[in-house]
């Protein structure tokens, strides 16, 4: 079955993992921009990461026949720091009219601090402007607080509910977000959280409407093969592959599709990698 996997961070991931997705059926992906684990101490490493995300790791992907998007953020962690903050926010810009950005994200809570009630509010209003879906990240801690919050601010931007997923759901937050209009995502991780099993259960009591399935894999211990591992699980319970199938590649496709900007030929971007990487997509 082929895979759109929606939310992973290959910048951290090896050649192994893209040699081992590809093999299990992913076909596309797309990239949100995070924090790297160590703080970044200026703008200037954002804008390296950026061109990147829309250069460099793309080509990468093409090599493994998957095609790479990605979303642009500030990440809700880094919006706390007082010197770069506005620098970065003035970056954006720039990078939300390129090609292989299909979205706004991640963006949203981290500890739930004032400027991070801010910065989510300036990355929606982002995505009204640029005409662009939005990704966006829940806490770890308070998650539910966190999830109630977010959702309360989406309502006040004024942006359509179907344009936005909210990530890194549980069985207690997917429902209050699934009954605003706005689709659910759920991060499979190896020893915490929501696995396999238990996303099984979720899928067969709400079913697969707006519900997104991703391995969120990055430099901590995680699983790029989790949306694979999770279509075997659904499968082994009964779950008809067509509902399976909506979940691993029809609903991340129409949600990101929403950007106009889906392109899920990665031999086009090969091919268009093979001048300067960093300024392909610059309109
Ligand atoms: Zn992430």
């Amino acid at each position: 079955m082929r895979i759109f996997e929606p939310h992973i961070h290959m910048t951290s991931r090896t050649t192994d993992d893209y040699e081992a997705m590809a093999a299990a059926g992913v076909q596309a992906l797309v990239e949100p921009a995070f924090w790297l684990g160590q703080p970044r101490s200026s703008a200037g490493s954002f804008v390296d990461y950026f061109n990147a995300l829309v250069g460099w790791e793309r080509y990468r992907a093409a090599q493994f026949g998957i095609a790479h998007h990605c979303t642009i953020a500030l990440n809700p962690k880094e919006a706390n720091d007082p010197y770069f903050r506005a620098d970065v926010m003035a970056l954006l810009p720039r990078y939300l009219a390129k090609d292989g950005v299909v979205g706004v994200g991640e963006t949203g809570y981290d500890s739930i601090t004032p400027a991070e009630d801010e910065l989510l509010a300036e990355h929606l209003a982002l995505a009204i402007e640029f005409d662009l879906p939005v990704l966006v990240h829940t806490p770890h801690r308070d998650k539910l607080a966190g999830t109630r919050r977010t959702l309360d601010v989406v309502r006040e931007s004024g942006l359509a509910p179907e344009r936005v997923l909210i990530d890194h759901n549980n069985e207690l937050t997917a429902k209050l977000v699934l009954d605003q209009g706005v689709w659910a995502g759920f991060s499979i991780y190896p020893d915490t959280k929501v696995d396999e099993r238990r996303m099984v259960l979720i899928a067969q009591e709400l079913g697969t409407e707006k519900v997104i399935v991703n391995s969120a894999a990055d430099w901590g211990r995680s699983d790029p093969l989790k949306v694979a591992k999770t279509a075997e699980a659904m499968l082994a319970a009964q779950i008809p592959q067509p509902e399976v199938e909506k979940l691993i590649w029809d609903n991340p496709v129409t949600f990101f599709a929403q950007s106009g900007r889906l392109e899920l030929d990665a031999t086009k971007n090969s091919e268009l990698s093979q001048g300067n990487s960093i300024l392909r997509g610059e309109r």
